[in-house]
């Protein structure tokens, strides 16, 4: 650390914000990689979604087909029974009993056609149910697709940015190397305590530009004349001007 003494507090600034930007570049590569599995994970949910839905229809296909069985056993049962009333009305001994029969061959009739009309709608359902189904496994054979292309991208990516984070990493150890520690902890004890990762702020507008609060005109001034290490009032991140921000390359 004694070699740092002779730093400036310019050289200071520049070598904490160059720390900032590695830093940056990494959470967001962190942040990019994080984000593609959850895209694969909807796009599973999804998937899984519409073979559900296919299933059910499948499923729903099966109990019309099994209501159209049970309606032609009607229909045949019913039309066994008219025979039957036939028969018997060869044999009828008077009228009202030849009044009955016809009576029960006329509601046999009936059953018997309300039973086609039921099994005519069934088979329309039918139909249109398959051609829900086509539609669903076409949907789904797409989504299969770009779930294959979304995980090999996922991957890729996976790969490019563990190669370019291990670069940085690499950076950011020798970036650490020439800051005090004081100013270090501080610096990490922030990006540790926010959302947005910085931990030395640029003056935005006028305001900190880790915080947003205003900074006196006064003291803008000061921060630009790179003298001494002010920070935030109100965050207490370390500030730095623009052009400081500006000269810094990796
Ligand atoms: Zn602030």
């Amino acid at each position: 650390m004694a070699a740092n003494t002779e730093l400036t507090v310019e050289q200071k600034l520049q070598a904490l914000y160059k720390l900032q930007v590695i830093d940056s570049k990494i959470d967001k590569l962190r942040s990019v990689r994080g984000e593609l599995p959850m895209e694969v994970a909807d796009l599973e949910d999804e998937l899984a979604g519409l073979e559900t839905r296919s299933e059910n229809l499948e499923a729903e296909v099966k109990q019309m087909e099994a209501s159209i069985s049970a309606n032609k056993t009607q229909i045949m049962d019913a039309k066994a029974n008219i025979k039957k009333y036939e028969k018997q009305l060869e044999n009828v001994k008077n009228n009202r009993e030849f009044d009955a029969l016809n009576k029960e061959i006329e509601i046999a009739g009936l059953e018997v056609q309300a039973a086609e009309k039921r099994i005519k709608n069934l088979q329309f359902d039918i139909e249109q149910k398959k051609v829900t189904k086509e539609a669903l496994l076409a949907e789904l054979d797409g989504r299969k697709v770009d779930l294959k292309n979304k995980k090999g991208e996922l991957d890729t990516i996976v790969d490019e940015t563990e190669k370019e984070e291990k670069g940085l990493i690499d950076m950011r150890d020798k970036a650490v190397k020439g800051i005090e520690e004081r100013l270090l902890n501080g610096y990490n004890g922030i990006r540790a305590n926010v959302k947005n990762g910085i931990g030395i702020a640029i003056i935005e507008r006028n305001s900190c530009g880790g915080c947003f609060s205003k900074i006196p005109p006064q003291r803008q001034a000061d921060i630009r004349q790179r003298k001494k290490i002010l920070v935030c009032e109100h965050c207490g991140r370390v500030l730095v001007d623009p052009q400081l921000a500006e000269e810094i390359t990796l």
